[in-house]
């Protein structure tokens, strides 16, 4: 079952400048946490019931790296919040879409995330993530 939207994605250059200015429109800062598997620093906001997820690349090699290179900094992916991602994949493989993820990951705060194709949906790239402990 989708529940809510987590968080939106947002891809940054300089992640202490985005920090600035986040807080500076008013936004909740929550902290920040590198994620090594991904090659990201992320730093979230709070929003509501949900969040922003600024991803800062910490290697060239990460894929927000590339993002970055190919769109600038901007708006990367939605995330949508799951009871169950590993049964959320399964559901969404069965209805004919492309999943990057085919079993779920590690995202930031310990939580399991999975990744749809792009082109699944024609180009907006939607994540599923189940939060595995009670914080952020
Ligand atoms: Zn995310």
């Amino acid at each position: 079952m989708i529940k809510k939207i987590d968080h939106l994605g947002i891809a940054v250059t300089d992640l202490q400048e985005a920090i600035e200015i986040y807080k500076n429109i008013g936004l909740e800062f929550v902290g920040t946490e590198v994620v090594d598997e991904q090659k990201v620093e992320t730093a979230f906001f709070r929003v509501g019931e949900s969040y922003f997820e600024l991803l800062a690349a910490t290697d060239p090699s990460s894929p927000i790296a590339k993002f970055i290179e190919k769109n600038g900094g901007r708006m990367h992916h939605i995330a949508l919040a799951v009871d169950d991602v590993e049964a959320e994949i399964e559901r969404l493989l069965g209805l004919g879409f492309d999943m990057i993820d085919k079993s779920p990951r590690r995202g930031a705060h310990g939580n399991l995330i999975a990744f749809m194709h792009p082109k699944a949906t024609k180009g907006t790239l939607l994540e599923i993530c189940c939060k595995e402990k009670p914080s952020v």
